[in-house]
């Protein structure tokens, strides 16, 4: 885990952070890498390394499922990735426009690369939830997001299913949702029998539920059983080798969610009450469960009162 050391400046130069961020991908399949996010909130010290993002090498060129938190992240992932294999990126898919897994975009399109995202993904651009979480994260990050930090547009919106075949390798993509976000996307690679999941799946930690839409996240869990992947690699946490097994996971805590806030929700009783009354122990200890979870539980009790 990196820690965040100031050394003062010899002669009074300012105080420069050390970087002690190292990424190390681990292959799942045969042609298939991912680097692993640490179970953390984002900050200055993590470099708000937060998420995962996937590769998979074709003879054609790799492709990368997310771009991960900061510009300097994404570097890092480059070099890594010409570790692995003298092929270029020529394609990355954004699982979601959220910021932990898009903030590096701009290093992958100086060189070159296409970005693929889902449709929905233009209104998260162009909204003051953006703007806002951007200017806000280059204090939070500083200095690894900076004024230099850009929202980056995609160059192939995707509004329906597609197949993305590159070096022999078919990428199924298809639209998911709105679930953990109005433009989550699935990235299925049937050859290798892995899927990129974005945030429907949450491993070892409390998932992010945000202003997510649980019914439509639930059904996003269906979808990806369906598809029977052998591998997940979801945008948090360790990768799957029992995906049902994990889904079930996120799949309960949703539920749970739901369970424990709706009839307060439905009567309008307060939130308050109704947090204090669920029972939490099987969640208790998990990694973010203080800065997560009583936040979710009220997204999700507002939102029940939405539908
Ligand atoms: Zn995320």
């Amino acid at each position: 885990m990196g820690s965040f050391i100031f050394f003062g400046g010899a002669y009074g130069q300012a105080s420069k952070p050390v970087d002690s961020i190292q990424l190390e991908p681990i292959q799942v399949a045969p042609h298939t890498y991912f680097v692993q996010g640490f179970p953390e909130l984002g900050s200055s010290a993590n470099q708000n390394f937060i998420s995962n993002s996937g590769f998979v090498v074709t003879p054609a060129g790799v492709v990368v499922v997310d771009a991960l938190g900061s510009p300097i992240l994404a570097q890092k992932l480059i070099a890594e990735i010409k570790i692995v294999t003298n092929q270029k990126v020529i394609a990355v898919i954004v699982s979601h426009y959220h910021a932990d897994h898009i903030y590096g975009l701009q290093e992958f399109q100086k060189i070159g690369a296409k970005i693929y995202a889902q449709g929905e993904g233009r209104n998260y651009l162009s909204s003051e939830t953006a703007k806002q979480r951007l200017i806000a994260s280059r204090v939070d990050f500083a200095p690894w997001v900076n004024a230099k930090t850009k929202l980056v547009s995609a160059d192939v919106w995707v509004d329906q299913k597609m197949k993305l075949s590159i070096g022999g390798i078919d990428f199924l993509i298809s639209r998911v949702g709105p679930a953990h976000a109005p433009e989550d996307l699935l990235v299925y690679v049937p050859s290798e029998k892995v899927l990129f999941a974005g945030d429907l799946v949450f491993r070892g930690r409390i998932p992010f539920v945000g202003n997510a839409d649980s019914k439509g996240w639930l059904m996003g869990l269906d979808q990806i059983e369906k598809l029977n992947p052998n591998i997940v690699i979801p945008g948090h946490g360790n990768y799957s080798v029992n995906p049902v097994e994990d889904i079930a996971f996120t799949r309960e805590y949703i539920k749970y969610l739901r369970e424990s806030m709706s009839a307060a929700a439905i009567n309008m009783d307060s939130f308050e009450d109704a947090y204090k009354q669920a029972d939490w122990s099987e969640y208790e200890g998990m990694p973010l469960f203080k800065a997560a979870n009583r936040m979710n539980a009220y997204n999700v009790y507002l939102a029940i009162q939405a539908e």
